[in-house]
């Protein structure tokens, strides 16, 4: 028998879920429940500033509203890999930047935001800058960073010219070049924070997760996810990113957009409505009608994440009110 499937949700408690984040909660449950496996909530709060527990608490109360409950993890999970509050993983953080740091790949970074956002600074793709390399040791593992600069600043990647390739479940075979779409990506930041990356990789491979289900903008995070899933040892999970949804315009829904925020969506509809709606928007059910995710386990349409693959577009168009 296939080891039992692991899936999570990592929301961010900066705000109240809007309906994307409850698609993509919907059909990682979905995915993992109907093959019997166990669905972790983790809160990712490592930003700080826009990280609030109210927020959490939020989230947690919306998701059982609507019939996800979470079988680890939580606020309060403690077991078995707990805590589930990035605030609180520190540890495992140091852990994981320490094993980095034995494979010679990880160089300290001094340049201020106006280096890296100098005229000329390499790009990615989608536009996002990447970081010119200014600090990058010569060598990997030798003495070429200054040692006065040792002790001072980012953390960095010594990232290879190197193509990831890895299937998504959702949009098929991706060949995503390390350096030119991502170059020496950060793993924390000079005044002590966690980056992501390096965070949802330490916490996925010790919480077990076998499978990642997420939204689209974060599809070509998967390869320096996968990259670091290398460095440390781990088996890379299955990802399945899934369609955003967005209004009308075409903007993806953020945290701003109210009328599809989960208040407004608890004042306009019962859970099962709601649900329903979700479900038939990711074409799981034919027609928008009242269910519930429990009897969704059942609806034969549903047995893989392979359902998913009819979700091709990038986004999903719906109105905002
Ligand atoms: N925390 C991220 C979010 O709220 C999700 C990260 C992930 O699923 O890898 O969008
Ligand atoms: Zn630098």
């Amino acid at each position: 028998m296939a080891d039992t499937p692991v899936g999570r949700f990592a929301p961010s408690p900066t705000g109240r879920m809007h309906l994307g984040n409850i698609f993509t909660a919907l059909l990682s449950w979905l995915s993992v429940k109907a093959r019997g496996g166990r669905w972790i909530l983790r809160i990712e709060d490592l930003d700080p500033q826009r990280s609030r527990l109210e927020y959490a608490r939020q989230i947690e109360d919306d998701l059982l509203w609507l019939g996800l409950p979470w079988d680890e993890g939580g606020i309060d999970g403690k077991l078995p890999a707990g805590p589930y509050l990035q605030s609180q993983r520190h540890q495992f953080y140091e852990d994981a930047l320490a094993r980095l740091e034995a494979t010679g790949r990880v160089y300290r970074c001094t340049c201020r935001r106006a280096d890296i956002h100098a005229v000329g600074a390499p790009h990615a793709s989608d536009g996002r800058i990447i970081y010119n390399g200014r600090c990058r040791p010569k060598s990997l593992g030798g003495n070429a960073v200054p040692s006065l600069l040792q002790n001072k600043g980012a953390w960095r990647l010594f990232v290879p010219d190197e193509t990831i390739v890895f299937a998504d479940v959702v949009y098929g075979l991706q060949n995503i070049n390390l350096a030119r779409e991502f170059g020496d990506f950060l793993l924390r930041r000079a005044d002590g924070a966690w980056a992501y990356q390096l965070a949802v990789v330490a916490d996925d491979a010790l919480m077990g997760v076998t499978e990642i289900v997420r939204g689209h903008d974060l599809l070509s995070s998967a390869a320096p996810q996968i990259y670091l899933y290398h460095l440390l040892g781990y088996q890379p999970p299955v990802y399945a990113h899934v369609p955003l949804i967005c209004n009308t315009d075409g903007i993806r829904l953020s945290k701003r957009d109210t009328s599809l925020s989960m208040e407004a969506l608890r004042l306009r509809y019962e859970a099962p409505a709601l649900i329903g709606h979700i479900a038939h928007l990711a074409g799981i059910i034919p027609a928008p009608d009242p269910v519930t995710p429990s009897e969704l386990l059942s609806c034969l349409q549903f047995r893989t994440l392979s359902t998913l693959t009819t979700l091709k577009s990038p986004s999903i168009l719906v109105p905002s009110s």
